[in-house]
């Protein structure tokens, strides 16, 4: 056993290897180690090899997705070795002693999984493929669990943000290629053998139909395609026609920008919290994860952005009509996942139900909506595709009982009526059972012994069985009875006529259940026929549940439809963060709302205010604005024109951002440097409190050249928060510059934030008294205003901010001496142990502290 074990462990070395044993998965050595210390259960050993005990471990085969959904979360890639023959097979072949053969049926990895279980319902779970041909990249991805195939010609410098839209659960690529997560052999990702091998795929002559794809998108199709089908061994699962997608169709969005803007995860990795979540309000998984994918992925095509708005905009004027969808959608099954799982060959009759409901539910749904007229451009598409599949929904309506079971092996899934030889069997099988529980009332009426039971077990079959102290009665040679089993308590027996009335239920029911199983793979062969139209039908169902989301998230906030154009302005009246918004909410309190109101001549908006006032927030809700905008969904503000976004980067201060603990000054100016390098005039740029990373020097002179090439190089549309009041001088030189402040009052010695943004820069920064705010000691508070005092008392010796640049080193200098010099003094005073001092050492003690503070 042992022999077959490491062979077939060979054969998976980067995976933990499932033995099959009984109804156990077991691990044995390292994998056992691991996989014990993972799912936290006892490790044990098994006989021995090379002289050494086997650490082993093991779980039960029924409750094995469990434990495989919390292996493939910790990052392992799990290979499932099962039997691939009967016990009865394996003695036919070998004799009484032979090894039942196993072999792997399946490499269950992050990005190949389809199982209910291991998958969130409300994301899109991708495998992605890096390619590179002729000094090109691509990317190729695909969703096994509905079926989605996407292609996209990247490139060097966009890869890494490309990766970062999809955020794929598994990312392969050759050997030796830098982003792979799973390296595959360089020969996978060839591409004369990916054309060839997605020609065999779809069964076409030639690709022209889909697209024309790069040799670096046929190199990553084939590593990808030839991937699944080595984790399925051999079962590739089912994929659709692939998509081209090309970087120009979306809103380019880099990693960092993704991450600071928390569009779809937040910093801490998770969905509660991002900008998705304050949105969606979708009723099916399948609707929350294209949701996902669409703010992920805003689009760049005006045209097809206002279709999705249109849509948007008549689930939004129409409450009834909005309702009655969301309802009907909310009670319809997963029908992209169950194909998957069938596709997949992994498909449950319960998977079939959930088809007909689904599909049943979509045509009902498709009448009511082609009656809406006049019909938005996308709705008429859609509607259509809805009502596709009546044939289908007959026979299954025809064919499973009302709710089918997820395990086939016991049967009763198919209807009653379906097949009348089906019911015959059925029939004889009850018939007999009838049969049997009369047997019982004869036996008990023979023997006199009121405690005997006609029972039923997997070893025995259908017996009789009595109490031990009636056994004699029954163990007599002329009882009719042959004893079988003597336990403690009770003894059991057969006899001729139940042995032939069991005979005729175990034949009928094996013959039923046989009958059962050709019937499901006839509807799973009919699902499998019509699964380009299924997919489509469940795209067109979750396209209508983002939109009727949508339209219900700016029913509830009192959104505003956005109006695109394509000159680059950036007009929003009365904007909001949703995700600051609804955590204010929570506790109470009200969101302040704010315009903002860029324009070809005044583009870059400098905006400075204290600590707390709102600036990072006014920020990151305007680029939120245009996400949401070219994802095709209103936006949080009173009214919005805005013109089309290319590129969106956002950028936070390293000291901003160090609770996170991964970024560093040298990321921070990294990051800015790809803006520069990258935005373009129709970019929009957010830069908050860029510089801050380091000295104060440096970081204003950073600053302020940053401004400056944004302002005369890229002219992009620009959001920059900064709390250098130094760089408002810029506004005298660059024309397209205009300076804003979040607005705060001290009143009675309390600073009150405002959170609005007005006109001009802030009259001073405020630190101190948002110290004070946050509860710093007064002594420290009070330290803290005297050092300013003589700082802006130099500075205005030295007449204006720009003189004042100029000098600050010195006045900070001075002011450092004169800090360590008080502090010695202090740190002096504070140590002395005056109870513990004779009159004598106080007197020391006084001239030493004279004469330090007279150096
Ligand atoms: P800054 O970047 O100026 O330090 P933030 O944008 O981080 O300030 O905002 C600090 C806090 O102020 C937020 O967490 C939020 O609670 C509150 N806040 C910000 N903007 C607003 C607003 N427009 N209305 C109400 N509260 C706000
Ligand atoms: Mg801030």
């Amino acid at each position: 056993m042992m022999a077959q074990y490491l062979a077939l462990k060979a054969e998976a070395e980067d995976c933990l290897l499932f033995y099959r044993m009984g109804d156990f998965f077991e691990l044995f050595f390292d994998d056992a180690h691991v996989a014990a210390a993972c799912l936290d259960i006892a490790l044990t050993a098994r006989g021995a090899h090379e002289g050494e005990k086997i650490p082993m471990c093991g779980v039960p085969a029924h409750a094995a997705e469990s434990y495989l959904a919390r292996l493939i979360k910790a990052g392992h890639r799990v290979a499932i070795a099962d039997q691939t023959e009967t016990p009865a097979e394996a003695k036919k072949r070998g004799g009484s002693k032979a090894l039942v053969a196993r072999g792997i049926v399946r490499v269950v990895t992050a990005g190949t999984l389809t199982e209910e279980a291991l998958l969130d319902s409300r994301t899109a779970n991708w495998c992605a493929s890096v390619g590179e041909a002729a000094g090109e990249v691509a990317i190729a991805a695909a969703d096994i669990s509905t079926g989605r195939f996407e292609i996209i010609d990247s490139s060097a410098a966009g890869l890494a943000a490309d990766l970062a839209r999809l955020a794929p659960a598994e990312t392969i690529a050759a050997e030796g290629s830098a982003q792979a997560t799973v390296a595959r052999p360089k020969a996978d990702f060839d591409s004369a053998r990916g054309e060839a091998r997605l020609k065999a795929l779809f069964g076409v002559a030639t690709l022209d139909g889909f697209g024309s794809f790069s040799r670096a998108a046929l190199a990553a199709a084939g590593g990808l395609v030839h991937y699944l089908d080595h984790t399925a061994r051999g079962s590739l699962p089912f994929l659709r026609p692939p998509r081209l997608m090309r970087a120009a169709e979306t809103m380019a969005i880099d990693r960092a920008t993704r991450e600071s803007l928390e569009l779809t995860l937040t910093a801490a990795g998770q969905r509660k919290g991002s900008l998705l979540d304050a949105v969606d309000r979708t009723v099916t998984g399948a609707g929350a994860r294209l949701l996902g994918q669409d703010i992920a992925a805003p689009l760049m095509d005006r045209a097809a952005i206002d279709e999705r708005l249109d849509l948007v905009a008549l689930f939004h004027d129409d409450a009834p009509l909005r309702e009655t969808l969301r309802a009907a959608l909310r009670a319809l099954p997963d029908i992209g996942r169950a194909l998957g799982r069938i596709a997949a060959g992994r498909g449950s009759p319960r998977d079939l139900g959930q088809l007909r409901d689904g599909l049943d539910g979509a045509w009902r749904l498709g009448e009511r909506l082609e009656r809406i007229d006049p019909a938005p451009a996308l709705l008429a598409h859609l509607a259509p595709r809805l009502r596709g599949h009546g044939a289908l929904i007959d026979l299954y309506a025809r064919a499973l009982v009302p709710a089918p079971p997820i395990d086939a092996g016991d049967g009763g899934y198919i209807a009653e009526g379906y097949d009348a030889a089906l019911d015959d069997l059925r029939a004889t099988g009850a018939g007999g059972r009838r049969a049997i529980a009369g047997l019982e009332a004869d036996y008990r009426a023979r023997t006199g012994i009121a405690a005997l039971k006609v029972r039923h077990n997997n070893v025995l079959g259908y017996h009789i069985e009595v109490p031990a102290r009636h056994a004699d009665a029954l163990m007599k040679p002329d009882s009719g009875f042959t004893h079988r089993q003597t336990l403690a308590g009770v003894v059991r027996f057969n006899a001729a006529d139940l042995h032939e009335a069991a005979l005729k239920v175990g034949q009928a029911g094996a013959h039923a259940l046989a009958a059962e199983a050709a019937h499901l793979e006839d509807l799973i062969e009919a699902a499998l026929q019509a699964r380009e139209a299924i997919a489509a039908t469940a795209d067109a169902l979750a396209r209508l549940d983002v939109a009727a989301a949508l339209a219900e998230r700016a029913v509830e906030g009192g959104w505003t439809r956005p109006d695109l154009v394509d000159h680059p302005c950036f007009e929003v009246e009365g904007g909001r963060h949703p995700v600051v918004e609804a955590a204010l909410a929570v506790r109470g309190e009200r969101f302040v709302a704010n315009d903002c109101r860029l324009s070809e001549d005044s583009r870059l908006w400098l905006v400075t205010g204290p600590n707390m006032g709102g600036k990072s927030t006014f920020l990151r809700q305007n680029a939120l604005i245009a996400v949401l905008a070219q994802g095709g969904g209103y936006v949080p503000a009173t009214a919005a024109r805005l013109g089309l976004v290319d590129r969106l980067f956002s950028r936070v201060g390293a000291s901003d951002n160090l609770a996170r603990g991964r970024s560093t000054f040298m990321v921070e100016m990294v990051e800015t440097a790809a803006i520069l390098a990258q935005a373009t005039p129709h970019s929009f740029v957010i830069l908050d409190e860029v510089g801050r990373g380091t000295s104060t020097y440096d970081g204003l002179a950073i600053a302020w050249a940053v401004v400056e090439a944004i302002h005369e190089d890229n002219r992009c549309r620009c959001l920059f928060a900064t709390h250098y009041h130094e760089l408002t001088r810029l506004a005298e030189r660059c024309d397209a510059l205009s300076l804003h402040h979040v607005r705060a009052r001290e009143w009675k010695g309390d600073l009150v934030l405002l959170h609005e943004v007005a006109d001009g820069p802030a009259d001073r920064s405020y630190g101190i008294a948002v110290a004070r705010l946050a509860g710093m000691p007064p002594a420290t508070v009070a330290r803290a205003k005297a050092v300013l005092d003589k700082l802006e008392a130099g500075r205005a010796k030295t007449g204006g901010l720009a003189a004042g640049l100029d000098d600050l080193p010195l006045f900070a200098a001075a002011v450092e001496a004169e800090e360590a010099h008080t502090d010695a003094l202090r740190d002096d005073l504070i140590a002395l142990d005056i109870d513990a001092m004779t009159p004598r050492d106080a007197l020391d003690a006084l001239y030493r502290l004279q004469a330090l503070a007279r150096e």
